[in-house]
């Protein structure tokens, strides 16, 4: 493909960077088409370096069979490390990203699998040039720094638009680089199913909540957007009003489900615990592996399955085959299901929403295939909508959202505001200065002021940030004023805490009686959650930057 590579391609590429699997679309011939990789539909996002060397690194398939076998050899689910700079203060973790003596990062990983992408979508019979512009997909309720570190990988993978002379990346005037966007999966999901549903057609649906569920590999997402569909845009605007998510939940529990159910029998046969034996590690790792395929084949439909397997234990090669019923199975992973059911209830709940004012459920994600999650949702809720490809979909509703970026017909998605933001007041209520909502329109950034006055005569005053995505009350005063009595400590009915905490910091002021000193407050917010706060004493301005993780 070299002779192509300096030459601007046509088309974007739409990539969902999954925590277990990353897939690519192109929107080709009226189509969202996904590109194979490696003869698959999707890539496993796993990376080995073999013998802990930094060259001969292996991508997808090769670097998943050895996940259980060699863990020190293997990255896998690294997109959660990639929300925070965390890994850097456990030490085992660093000490697995140091390689012959290197420190590399999860972002590096990622780099490998977006590279890798790259290079399988070039060798695509269509290609038409270096693939460079891209829309890469994150999670609805992920970090401003997961999102900044999805475009340095992205950039390093080769993504971004170059001057054609030069070769060096172009930028916008916040110092982006051109042609990598990012887009939430939730949205790309429903945009996929949207089109080819039919779903937006503003006639029939002006306005709708859309809940998306998706279950992956290794976690669980729970989106409910507010779309609306106007005659004369190409697309709709997406809002998401609600998300919540177990981190640690997805196909992966429903494989260790299964490997425990034939680990029991094997122990039965053999007094031999396969999965918590650290002599077993090749024989877990076989199992997870047949486990996977076993849990396909009944959501596959059938009833039973046979775990035939030889498999040497203890020096000996022992033949092991015996039969496994799907109400056996259903009864192991039921509490999984009923969790995820939870969810959308809490999901729902937090914006005092109720299954009538849900119009669609869509269904996203690998684990979604499987016939009992159907069911589940049905019995729960209501039938959820669903699709051939709830693996890839993500990745194709980038791609469609690509080619409407790249022939300029929109205006892309108008960011919304998904939080309320405010201040701490003195009696510890919240003060929202931006309302969830809100619409960026042509800015790059809202700005909102309001005065405050020192509660005091300490001659300090301390101005905490929150956020919430609650459906809290808010009125306005005759000044136009937004207030609420919610307590920033506040939780809802399962204990959690409905108020995010962005950061705090002090002012000095004069010592007067109280309410004798105007503070003047100023939050500046942007599209990736930064918000800015300034405050302003007699003519002194004090600043910090608070970001919602
Ligand atoms: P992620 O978004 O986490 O990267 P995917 O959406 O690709 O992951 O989902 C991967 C999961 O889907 C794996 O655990 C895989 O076993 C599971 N999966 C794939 N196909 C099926 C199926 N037909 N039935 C049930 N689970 C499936
Ligand atoms: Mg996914």
């Amino acid at each position: 493909m070299s002779e192509i590579r300096g030459r601007a391609s046509k088309m974007t590429l739409g990539i969902d960077l999954g925590t277990t699997n990353s897939s690519v679309s192109v929107y080709y011939g009226g189509q969202m088409q996904v590109l194979k990789m490696h003869g698959e539909y999707s890539l496993p996002s796993v990376v080995r370096f073999p013998d802990r060397k930094l060259n001969g690194v292996q991508v997808g398939q090769k670097a998943k069979k050895y996940i259980v076998l060699k863990p020190n050899e293997v990255f896998s689910s690294v997109k959660s490390q990639m929300r925070n700079d965390d890994w850097k203060d456990i030490p085992e973790i660093r000490e697995k990203y140091t390689l012959e003596g290197e420190q590399i990062t999860p972002t590096d990983i990622a780099t490998k699998i977006l590279s890798e992408l790259k290079s399988e979508a070039q060798s695509w019979e269509s290609c038409d040039g270096n693939f460079e512009r891209v829309v890469i997909c994150v999670p609805a309720n992920t970090t401003s720094i997961y999102k900044q570190n999805v475009k340095d990988a992205a950039v390093a993978a080769g993504f971004g638009q170059t001057d054609e002379t030069t070769g060096d990346l172009l930028r916008d005037n916040n110092g982006e680089v051109l042609g990598i966007t990012l887009l939430e999966e939730p949205t790309a999901a429903s945009l996929a199913y949207g089109v080819n549903k039919g779903f937006f057609n503003p006639k029939t649906s002006k306005e709708q909540n859309i809940l998306v569920y998706d279950l992956g590999g290794g976690t669980f997402d729970v989106t409910i957007l507010h779309i609306i569909s106007e005659e004369d845009q190409a697309m709709p605007s997406f809002t998401p009003i609600s998300t919540k998510g177990v981190a640690k939940l997805g196909g992966d529990d429903f494989d260790w489900a299964l490997a425990e159910i034939i680990s029991k029998r094997i122990f039965d046969e053999t007094g031999v615990d396969i999965l918590n034996d650290s002599k077993q590690l090749a024989n877990k790792s076989i199992l997870k592996f047949e486990a996977e395929n076993l849990k396909i084949a009944f959501s596959n439909g059938l009833s039973e399955v046979n775990f035939v397997q030889p498999l040497e234990i203890n020096g000996q090669d022992q033949n092991f085959d015996f039969t496994i019923s799907i109400d056996e199975y259903k009864k192991s992973i039921d509490p999984l299901i009923q969790k995820t059911l939870d969810c959308v209830k809490e999901a729902m709940d937090s914006v005092k929403l109720t299954i009538d004012d849900i119009n669609r459920i869509v269904l996203v994600g690998g684990s979604s295939k499987a016939p009992w999650i159907r069911e589940a949702i049905k019995t729960s809720y209501k039938e959820p909508y669903t699709a051939e490809n709830v693996d890839t979909i993500v990745s194709q509703g980038a791609s469609y959202y690509g080619s409407l970026l790249a022939s300029m017909v929109i205006d892309p998605v108008k960011p919304k505001l998904s939080h309320h933001y405010g201040v701490e007041l003195n009696d510890g209520t919240f003060c929202p200065l931006f309302l969830k909502s809100s619409e960026f329109g042509d800015n790059e950034v809202l700005s909102a002021t309001s005065i405050f006055y020192n509660p005091d005569d300490s001659g300090r005053v301390m101005v905490a940030g929150w956020a919430t995505q609650d459906n809290i009350e808010i009125e306005t005063d005759e000044k136009g004023k937004n207030k609420s009595y919610a307590l920033v400590s506040a939780r809802n009915d399962n204990g959690e805490q409905i108020f995010e905490w962005l950061g705090e910091y002090e002012i000095q002021i004069p010592r007067k009686a109280a309410g004798q000193v105007p503070i003047e407050l100023t939050l500046t917010i942007d599209k990736q959650n930064c918000i800015h706060a300034k405050a302003v004493v007699e003519g002194k301005p004090t600043e910090a930057d608070w970001k919602r993780q």
